[in-house]
């Protein structure tokens, strides 16, 4: 199977095909474009490009002003992403380029994951395949296509999955809302086999139970997996695991603690926290329904401590232009969290805003400790996982913070 410029396949494939070098298959950067690129960026802009009339998807060559080839990309037109690139190689997009980069990906991984269930295999550009993400949930698969362009290169991307990995099934989970940006729908269907409704896995000693159709992300935050782990190691009697989802770090923390107090607003969240709970054995887990910024202020009033405190909320930092209201959310959780904790309590803190640096996030913990007037020592700078790669001249491959603080 190929998929190439608008020369070949898809509905292109009943016109003349197009010569090489044509405006359908090639578009023409200016310099600033091609300075991002040959900094090891692999997103140009809207304004970078100043020639070529490529369909939307297209995989086209990419050449700039001087007619330096750059490399082979994806195409979008409509997000203000308008390429992305694939390989800095002049050569064919087909099924052998896509398994290439399957057998690379799990290559990487192969010495960390030996014996994980559930993980990500496919981390977008950090990976080779813009805007693709493929998870494991052990013999099943799910896949997401964020782009125009991953969207056409689906085709490729399910065949080079059977062939390599031999998956029982694949499911399609495309409901997340960037797609809309790109002018696709939003779907969520079987691609292969029968995927099941409910999966059973664990995550080290944890047992898990998932929803790959309906569950936030692909079912599992897979990110946080290692942080969630390492947080077995901190203990604790009294925990307070604020926007749990289904349990996540409540679970791993749960086993030497007595009492487990596990915090969202998602009621399908803590059907499941209550289901995980089950699985464990654990009856000292307290599912409770609220929003943690009222939680955290009413445990503070109510006089509670805890010797840990867990926080992963969602991104509140979307954009740029929503850093300010983001910054004084950040800061006002952590600050209540820290006033919360015992003498020598910790607190797991989690930032997955990618607009959000490292610098500033710990610039947010340092404020809001010198408010909750207390000393605290950073004892871990986690991130995300090891399955979630960072290319380093792509910056937003890296978002995950996860700190590991301890107060006096
Ligand atoms: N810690 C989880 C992942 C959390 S994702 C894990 O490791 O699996 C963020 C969660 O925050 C979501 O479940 C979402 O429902 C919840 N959430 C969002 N806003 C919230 C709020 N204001 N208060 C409590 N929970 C919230």
């Amino acid at each position: 199977m190929m998929v190439q410029g608008a020369s070949s396949g898809g509905p292109a494939a009943s016109r003349a095909p197009t010569a090489p070098g044509s405006r359908k298959d090639q578009v023409l950067v200016n310099l600033t474009g091609a300075a991002r690129v040959l900094s090891g960026h692999l997103w140009l802009f809207r304004p970078h490009l100043v020639g070529g009339d490529p369909e939307d998807g297209a995989v086209v060559r990419v050449v700039d002003t001087r007619g330096r080839f750059l490399g082979m990309a994806l195409h979008s037109a409509r997000s203000a992403i308008a390429l992305r690139l694939l390989t800095s190689e002049d050569r064919v997009i087909d099924q052998g380029f896509v398994q290439e980069r399957i057998v690379a990906a799990r290559a990487r991984r192969a010495p960390w994951l030996s014996g994980v269930a559930a993980y990500r295999l496919i981390h977008g550009e950090a990976d080779g395949l813009p805007a693709t993400v493929v998870d494991v949930y052990g013999q099943h698969l799910v896949v997401q296509t964020l782009s125009a362009g991953s969207e056409r290169l689906l085709p490729l991307l399910v065949a080079g999955l059977v062939e390599v990995l031999a998956p029982a099934s694949i499911l399609l989970r495309n409901d997340p809302a960037v797609r809309l940006l790109e002018g696709l729908k939003r779907e969520v269907r079987a691609l292969e086999g029968v995927p099941p409704p409910q999966l059973y896995l664990r995550e080290g000693p944890i047992h898990l139970s998932v929803d790959l159709w309906h569950g936030q992300k692909t079912g599992l935050f897979l990110d946080q997996r290692e942080n969630r782990i390492a947080v077995e190691s901190l203990g604790g009697r009294h925990i307070l695991d604020c926007f749990t989802y289904q349990g996540g770090f409540a679970l791993h923390a749960a086993a030497r603690a007595e009492q487990v107090l596990a915090v969202d607003v998602s009621r399908e969240g803590l059907e499941r926290v209550k289901e995980n709970a089950r699985l464990n054995g654990f009856d000292h887990i307290r599912p409770l329904e609220g929003n943690a910024f009222d939680v955290l202020r009413s445990l503070a009033l109510g006089g509670q401590r805890f010797d840990l405190v867990i926080l992963d909320p969602p991104a509140f930092a979307k954009n740029r232009a929503a850093m300010e209201g983001a910054l004084r959310g950040y800061k006002e959780i952590n600050l209540r969290a820290l006033k919360l904790l015992a003498p020598g309590g910790r607190l797991v803190t989690s930032s997955c805003s990618y607009h959000l640096s490292e610098v500033r996030f710990g610039m947010v913990l340092r404020e809001a400790a010198a408010d909750a007037r207390r000393t605290v020592r950073v004892l871990a700078r986690r991130g995300q996982g090891i399955d979630h790669p960072v290319l380093l001249g792509v910056p937003e491959t890296s978002y995950l913070k996860c700190w590991v603080l301890e107060a006096e």
